[in-house]
């Protein structure tokens, strides 16, 4: 369970961190450049960590360094660097994100990446979890207006569970599905402050993010949470081993996956699209490096690929999703995609 609740402030981190005495920080130059000014009270150590291969962060924890306080403070790579080593070193965690881009900060699971694939391999409670308004919004607006990415997942996250239950038998629950479903519409009533990335809009984003985090850790699973439109993210970077920003990836398969669970779908594929044009959301694939040919490969191979990796039953599990013809198919799904 999240037990730390986020902390908010115009400048919580500078404000905080000067009255530490002694604190490693984890993060990464860009965001690293913004704080270094604010600060009196100089780190023991600055660690920058691009990489979550599982080697990587062998070789940072061997360092055995010790300090009262580590500070994870950037995006998902540092926050979950920052998370490792609190959890290797026994040390007090601090988490802080740059931008509201993912929700790894909030999350206490430890996702690391072996052979390129994400793996979880423990658990760490950040002491405090602190918001500095005046940093996530020198941001670019495009990476927090992405943050909505890993909260709107439950618009196929639930589509999937139906698919799980109904077809698999897989385990069900009403009152969780209801809560997820009510986190996903009010996110959406936030279109406009999210479009603007001012602070209503950073309260909404994270207060989706913490809901969603609530929810799965209660569950036990991210099944509220994450469906087919992750597992086909995940399914493009093992074919392509590229590297996406996760929120446009994970928007432009949202509105794929709604399209075909069809009658299964609990949000309607239109409103999504709306909502993310509403915000600004950068989802067509030909803003993200994706090419007509890598995605048809994903969609083609995603059924074997989520029975591989035993993913959570949903969409993908199911032997053709696709129609022989029309806006269902194969094709119909390419022709659409690439027209956004
Ligand atoms: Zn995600």
């Amino acid at each position: 369970m999240v037990k730390a609740q986020p902390e908010f402030g115009e400048a919580i981190l500078s404000d905080v961190l000067n009255t530490l005495d002694d604190f490693i920080m984890v993060t990464m130059e860009e965001p690293w450049a913004l704080l270094e000014p604010m600060l009196q009270a100089k780190p023991r150590e600055v660690i920058f960590n691009r990489d979550m291969q599982v080697e990587t962060l062998e070789k940072i924890e061997k360092r055995e360094l010790k300090a009262k306080w580590i500070v994870g403070f950037g995006g998902g790579t540092a926050c979950d660097t920052g998370k490792y080593l609190s959890w290797k070193w026994g040390i007090p965690l601090i988490t802080a994100p740059s931008i509201i881009s993912v929700d790894a900060w909030l999350c206490t699971s430890i996702a690391v990446r072996v052979d390129h694939k994400v793996k979880y391999i423990g658990d760490v409670q950040p002491s405090r979890v602190l918001v500095d308004y005046s940093i996530v919004k020198r941001a670019p607006k495009a990476l927090n207006r992405a943050g909505v990415s890993d909260t709107i997942s439950i618009t196929t996250a639930l589509g999937d569970w139906l698919i799980a239950r109904d077809a698999f038998g897989d385990k069900f629950d009403q009152d969780v599905f209801d809560e997820a479903k009510h986190v996903a519409e009010n996110l959406m009533k936030s279109a406009s402050d999210i479009n603007a990335v001012n602070n209503r809009g950073i309260d909404a984003l994270v207060k989706g993010y913490v809901d969603e985090v609530r929810i799965c850790e209660a569950w036990g699973n991210a099944r509220p949470e994450e469906g087919g439109e992750h597992f086909l993210a995940y399914c493009l970077e093992d074919i392509t081993r590229g590297h996406y920003l996760h929120g446009n990836l994970i928007g432009l398969n949202i509105l794929v996956v709604l399209k075909l669970q069809r009658d299964k779908a609990v949000f309607e594929v239109e409103k999504l699209k709306d909502f993310f044009d509403d915000i600004g959301l950068e989802y067509a694939p030909s803003k993200n490096g994706i090419n007509r040919g890598s995605y048809r490969q994903a969609l083609e191979s995603v059924h074997a690929y989520v029975m591989q990796e035993k993913h959570l039953n949903g969409l993908w599990s199911l032997p053709n999703v696709f129609d022989d013809r029309g806006p269902c198919s194969l094709d119909g799904i390419l022709d659409w995609a690439f027209s956004f």
